[in-house]
């Protein structure tokens, strides 16, 4: 017997047809023996409606009203699924994020998990029950719902798992793993048996939406075992949970022989474009800008300052979350006279393609193959950033499927 979390996504919860295959699959892993807590999404394309919904009732939305909105759609799934397992005659009930309860920071839209009250959860599975908990959704310290962010189902599953001390948390999804990458883009993407925290946490971060990066993170720091698996396979074909999926584990357990250079690359399209022209070349400048972007709480990613002009000034060109690109534009507006530059240029057609992989710490020449590999194409790059483990360039928005799939080619990734 152990103690075991599953999650389905969108895709998995949405329609009562797959809420019962859902359940079905439930039921087997509970027949095992297992006790089992669930978390749950809301159904594909539901959260983007209730977005949808509060900006069209106001653009300057209150967050705190944002997230009782948007919550409810895994308010929905939970109870269904209940209610499907109730038929299938496994015992079960929901627990809403406020009744658990899971408790997370003020941050509306983007709270963090703080802590799990595990005594009502340890009743209810010690007495065989499935435990449906929506993901997504948590409560902070003055009673109001909260939310952690697009794609926090993720990490909802990975808290609840470090909370049980789970033996692993099975994130079920429309794809059987984590791929080179994204399948929908390449198909002769490659999908990976094993994943480090490390690599997936620099993937996540930098476009792969197949996990939430906090979730990598908090499974990195928690040691949660995660398998990224597919809940359209039947899984009860024989075939060894262990063989099944991507397995997120720590470095130490990546066989170094079936070690790649690249593990993965990605992209990421909600990134817009920030240049100031002739911003004076002097000490204090470039605090000018990003100290007011800071105090907005608004984050700048790739950030490019050009060599001085002989006049004495500076192009500075850096990329905000396109969210954001309103009030980054607005805040750069008012400190104008502040920082001195001439001409507040952006543009949103952009994406940021990335190359990820431990093995880069040892070899010379990623980066040089991304970039002559895009030139060649007729690709320009606009900006470039780099860690340890990962090159960001960024291009013009059209050329990013074409990017990816030259760069998967040129790093050998390409499946047989
Ligand atoms: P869910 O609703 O189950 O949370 P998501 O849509 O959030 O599912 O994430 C799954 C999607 O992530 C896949 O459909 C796939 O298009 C995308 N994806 C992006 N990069 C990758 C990758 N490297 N490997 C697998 N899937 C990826
Ligand atoms: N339903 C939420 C979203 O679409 C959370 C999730 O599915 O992970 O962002
Ligand atoms: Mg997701």
């Amino acid at each position: 017997m152990a103690r075991i979390v599953m999650k389905f996504g969108g895709t998995s919860m949405a329609g009562i047809e797959r809420i019962r295959a859902v359940a079905a699959r439930i039921g087997r892993e509970r027949a095992r023996g297992h006790e089992i807590a669930v978390v749950v999404s809301a159904m594909a394309g539901e959260t983007d409606r209730l977005v949808g919904f509060c900006r069209e009732a106001s653009s300057l939305y209150d967050p705190r009203e944002y997230d009782v909105v948007v919550s409810s759609g895994e308010q929905v799934t939970s109870g269904l699924l209940a209610i499907a397992l109730q038929a299938a005659g496994v015992p079960a009930r929901s627990w809403l994020g406020w009744q658990l309860p899971i408790r997370t920071s003020s941050a509306h839209a983007s709270a963090r998990i703080g802590g799990i009250d595990m005594a009502a959860l340890d009743r209810a599975l010690a007495g065989g029950e499935v435990a449906v908990i929506p993901g997504f959704q948590g409560v902070s310290e003055d009673g109001s719902v909260t939310t952690l962010g697009r794609g926090g189902s993720d990490t909802s599953a990975v808290a609840v798992a470090a909370a049980m001390r789970a033996e692993r948390c099975d994130i079920y999804t429309d794809v059987d793993g984590v791929y080179t990458t994204d399948p929908r883009i390449v198909p002769r993407a490659r999908k990976l048996s094993r994943v480090t925290y490390e690599e997936m946490l620099e993937l996540a971060s930098v476009g792969a939406k197949v996990l939430q990066t906090r979730s990598v993170g908090l499974a990195m720091k928690e040691r949660v075992r995660v398998r990224v698996l597919s809940s359209f396979e039947d899984g009860d074909d024989g075939e060894p949970w262990e063989s099944r999926g991507t397995l997120i584990v720590g470095e130490e357990e990546v066989d170094s022989m079936e070690r790649q250079l690249i593990t993965g690359i990605a992209h990421d399209k909600n990134e817009a474009k920030i240049t100031l022209t002739s911003v004076p070349d002097r000490p204090g400048s470039v605090a000018a800008i990003f100290a007011p972007l800071a105090a907005a709480e608004i984050n700048v990613d790739m950030i490019v300052q050009n060599v001085a002009h002989s006049a004495g000034s500076t192009d500075v060109t850096f990329t905000v979350p396109a969210a954001d690109l309103p009030r980054s534009l607005d805040v750069l507006g008012t400190a104008r006279g502040a920082i001195g530059y001439d001409k507040l240029v952006h543009d949103t057609r952009v994406a940021k393609i990335s190359v990820v992989g431990v093995g880069m710490r040892s070899h010379a020449g990623v980066a040089s193959t991304m970039f002559t590999t895009l030139g060649e194409r007729g690709i320009n790059i606009q900006a470039i950033t780099t860690s340890e483990i990962k090159v960001s360039v960024l291009i013009e928005e059209d050329y990013t499927e074409l990017a990816v799939r030259v760069l998967h080619t040129a790093y050998g990734l390409d499946a047989e």
